[in-house]
């Protein structure tokens, strides 16, 4: 599909009671540039062969274009699988974050992998070029790539169409979707999930959701509530269903981290156990 004059899409959606549960709204592989020119890839999606094939085919369909790069979000194999296969056939360089270059050094082979400094620019065809923003948080070799003149983000997972992020270092994690935010987006091509039409209101969302969660967790805290479990039942629905709940809690960890990284939360071992019963 064609998202816009410069931005083409092949949409990979998967059974969604199986794998597809940890895409929500599918994966996106984003080719970007002008097909009669040079052009340049986003990501390369699961190491599945069928999922290989389908970015094949969509690149078949665009002509067969020069792939003068692929550039890479992150390091998680969702993003990488295939990137062997696809490298090899388009004969291109993959550019990736500093952090992530030795392993894929290590994958494709050496003078294959081209670390990113902060803000460089890859160039696609057509006049396009795609300004590469470090944002960790989700995880800490994550890239957002920018296009400034049409104001388009593709933010990877650290915003997705159609749920919240998972996040590492929320810390980062949030100075991340302010940098976002100071892109004023138009449009943000998220590696899953549906394209996002209303970017900015989007990563405010993102961020407004964060700050109440921070603003409950603190509150719970003041009223004398001191442990992970206890806070999750304060902030939480109390018939939070099990899966949930864990998922809450680890939640409820990166924002105690955050507290404690910025000083305004500390942590307290009071108690002791027998080490042999
Ligand atoms: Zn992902």
């Amino acid at each position: 599909m064609q998202i816009s004059k410069n931005i083409y899409a092949t949409h990979i959606e998967e059974d969604s009671s199986t794998f597809g549960a940890m895409h929500p709204g599918g994966t996106h592989i984003y080719f970007v540039g002008d097909p009669n020119d040079h052009m340049v890839m986003v990501d390369s999606g699961e190491p599945y062969r069928s999922w290989t094939k389908q970015i094949q085919d969509f690149y078949s369909e665009l002509g067969k274009p020069r792939i003068s790069s692929i550039v890479v979000t992150h390091g998680h194999g969702d993003h990488i699988g295939g990137l062997d296969r696809l490298q090899e056939q388009f004969g291109c360089i993959v550019r990736c974050h500093p952090k992530l270059e030795p392993l894929l050094t290590h994958k494709l082979g050496e003078g294959t992998v081209k670390k990113l400094r902060s803000k460089e620019s890859v160039i696609a065809g057509g006049g396009v070029k795609l300004r590469a923003h470090f944002t960790p948080g989700h995880e800490a070799d994550h890239i957002s790539y920018y296009i400034p003149g049409d104001k388009v983000i593709f933010s990877g997972d650290t915003i997705l169409g159609n749920s919240s992020s998972s996040v590492r270092n929320l810390k980062q994690y949030m100075e991340s979707l302010e940098t976002l935010a100071g892109l004023k987006p138009n449009l943000i091509c998220p590696g899953h999930g549906q394209i996002i039409k209303n970017g900015t209101a989007r990563v405010e969302g993102y961020i407004r959701h964060r700050t109440e969660r921070e603003e409950q967790v603190l509150s719970a805290l003041k009223s004398g509530v001191d442990s992970v479990d206890e806070i999750v039942t304060e902030v939480y629905s109390r018939n939070l269903r099990r899966n949930l709940r864990s998922a809450a809690g680890r939640n409820v960890r990166t924002h105690l981290d955050k507290l404690t990284e910025e000083g305004l939360v500390e942590r307290q071992e009071a108690t002791f156990k027998l080490v042999k019963g």
